[in-house]
């Protein structure tokens, strides 16, 4: 089974890079993608816990802009994570998303909810890259809500008057940035239309000139209808097709090895990386 998406503590998972690549190896996960948000902080940790019959395809999610304002997401796998462009971008990033949880958190005050930074900061594991799960579980450690989903159906929805979105580059600049590195971009859940805003269909072209590998079909917050939507797209457009898990420990419903790709798919995928990164022991 291969499970090219999944997070850990060191964005808004809940497992350990350890624990995650032991829970991978007894769901028999063969192939497992490590993409915390806008970080490759447990790549040393995952790699170091790699044994048996798991390998390791290490990889971030990239936090993506479009110039309309539509939030996508950036699966880089595969790539060099010593190098710098990749790196500054990453870490740009996760700069930008401190300010923004200062004006989420200074939004809930005006409104009368008593949170602070503070809050935050200790719902947050050291070295993760903080967003709005961390702020969920500080609610929740309040007594003012009772869950993450419930902070996402609610308060922290991207329609709140309390969201606010942070800077972030573009979905080709985050590509062209992706391959640079000689890793493949895989945009994930791109149709996810229960998350908010979504890419319009002919969007992908301007993708795949910047160098698009494939496109993550098969996720939980994407329908049948949105899935057969994607496999036209892709086969039209040559791309690779995916299914992961988006597993997030505890701090979501999805279980690891729920959607997985294909052997033939990851293969074709792999084959795309300017070298041979896969982690095995
Ligand atoms: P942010 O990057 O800070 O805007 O937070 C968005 C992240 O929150 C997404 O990438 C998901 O990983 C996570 N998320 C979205 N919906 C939910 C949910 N219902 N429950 C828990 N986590 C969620
Ligand atoms: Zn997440
Ligand atoms: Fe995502
Ligand atoms: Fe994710």
């Amino acid at each position: 089974m291969i499970d090219l998406h999944t997070h850990t503590t060191y964005s808004d998972g809940t497992d350990s890079p350890l624990a995650l690549v032991k829970k991978a190896a007894s769901a028999g996960i063969t192939v497992l993608g490590l993409t915390d948000h806008d970080s490759t902080a447990g790549w040393e940790e995952a790699s170091a816990a790699v044994h048996g019959k798991v390998q390791l395809a290490l990889g971030a999610e990239v936090s993506c802009l479009t110039e309309d304002g539509i939030s996508v997401h950036m699966l880089g796998l595969l790539f060099n994570g010593e190098d710098k462009a990749l790196q500054q971008l990453l870490s740009d990033s996760r700069d930008t998303r401190i300010p923004r949880m200062k004006k989420m958190i200074e939004n809930l005050q005006a409104a009368g909810y008593e949170i602070t930074l503070e809050d935050v900061q200790a719902a947050t594991p050291p070295g993760a890259t903080v967003g709005r799960p961390h702020l969920a579980d500080a609610l929740v450690a309040k007594k003012i809500l009772n869950n993450r989903d419930e902070a996402f159906s609610g308060l922290l929805n991207n329609e709140s008057p309390f969201y606010v979105s942070h800077f972030a580059p573009t979905p080709e600049d985050s590509i062209r940035a992706i391959k640079a590195a000689g890793g493949v971009a895989v945009i994930a859940h791109p149709f996810a239309s229960r998350r908010g805003q979504i890419l319009s269909p002919d969007s992908f072209a301007s993708l795949v000139d910047a160098g698009l590998n494939g496109i993550e079909v098969f996720h939980r917050d994407q329908s049948g209808e949105e899935r057969n939507q994607l496999i036209s797209i892709a086969a039209a457009l040559n791309l690779v097709v995916t299914g992961s898990s988006d597993y997030h420990g505890t701090g979501k419903m999805n279980l690891i090895g729920e959607n997985v790709t294909s052997p033939a798919e990851w293969e074709r995928l792999e084959s795309m990386a300017d070298q041979r990164r896969v982690v095995s022991r």
